[in-house]
């Protein structure tokens, strides 16, 4: 699962202040009952003393050093069992583990070269958060409103806007529902207030919270995102361009409503080839048809958008419209 850099910032700086939260709370304990029994005091002294002779001796050639490590464990075990008991005769029991905040990893949020589970979970957290935020938190399916689309059947298509709607939605929802790696390509096209942004919010809100890493951006913002790295490279920039390439479902909100020129166009050409070839799905929406796409960018440009993904149109009124007439 690949979360974004962003994401995975934010929750191993959770981790980190949960450790240190419970580190600092078991120096407080540890404090607490050095004043309580000053004899602790001494023992965890005495004991640092002997882990030390135990290293000199482990060092030692021959019989002699057997012999000291021998003893330096021996009076090491009787200490602990000294401590032991008058932590257990004074405080509850558990008052002076140390317990780690997590038993796999110790808090680092790694074994290995692997996240940890903890880890993993707070990065799950963090990316729902940050998609709720993205997409103002409110879109899901359950809420999408067939009856703003016309049902009578539009001579153009064959079919009502309201039927063609039903199987785009269906198809969205499918789609989010089944995500893998594996899913291919969605471009949405049609008008304005016809619910491109909706439906892809919709997508983007459950396939992150099944815990895959979702970008999600309008073009604006991500080629504002493109240019930073590209003009102004700093280690952030560069993670944030990073992630646009690098993140499990990218979805792109708006295409062509950026600002146009040379860099959009080459950035936008790399940033699909990098992505297709890397078998990373996309959802784009775009008010753009092929003609269009074809004139604003390059026609490569314009035959990948429409070689490489499915095609939804959206059909119907301005449901902004419909809606401020008092539908
Ligand atoms: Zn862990």
């Amino acid at each position: 699962m690949a979360y974004s850099p962003e994401v995975v910032k934010r929750a191993r700086a959770r981790l980190a202040q949960a450790k240190e939260d419970r580190e600092s709370e078991n120096r407080q304990r540890l404090a607490q009952a050095y004043a309580a029994v000053p004899r602790i005091r001494e023992i965890d002294i005495l004991l640092r003393k002997t882990m030390a002779q135990a290293a000199q001796a482990a060092f030692q050639e021959g019989s002699d050093g057997r012999e000291r490590l021998a003893r330096a464990r021996e009076e090491n075990l009787s200490l602990q069992q000294e401590r032991a008991a008058l932590a257990a005769s004074h405080f509850e029991e558990g008052f002076l583990d140390e317990v780690p905040i997590c038993q796999n990893c110790g808090g680092t949020g790694y074994v290995g070269a692997n996240m940890c589970e903890c880890l993993r979970e707070l990065c799950r957290q963090e990316q729902k958060k940050e998609v709720a935020i993205l997409s103002g938190g409110k879109e899901s399916f359950s809420q999408f409103r067939l009856e703003y689309y016309p049902d009578r059947v539009d001579p153009k298509y064959g079919a009502s806007p309201r039927a063609i709607m039903e199987r785009n939605f269906q198809n969205c929802r499918r789609y989010a529902l089944g995500f893998s790696p594996g899913s291919g390509n969605l471009l949405f096209v049609g008008g304005t207030g016809l619910g491109k942004t909706f439906l892809a919010a919709c997508i983007a809100r459950v396939v992150a919270d099944r815990g895959y890493g979702v970008c999600y951006e309008t073009a604006p913002k991500l080629f504002g995102k493109l240019e930073q790295a590209r003009f102004n490279s700093t280690e952030e920039t560069r993670r944030e361009a990073a992630a646009l390439t690098q993140c499990d479902l990218l979805i792109l909100d708006d295409l062509g409503t950026e600002m146009p020129g040379q860099f959009v166009t080459s950035a936008l050409y790399s940033l699909l080839s990098d992505r297709l070839l890397g078998g990373k799905p996309m959802v784009i929406t775009t008010n753009l048809n092929v003609d269009d796409m074809g004139r604003r960018y390059s026609p490569q440009i314009a035959s990948r958008l429409y070689g490489g993904f499915q095609r939804l149109t959206f059909v119907g009124e301005d449901i902004r419209v419909l809606k401020n007439r008092g539908y």
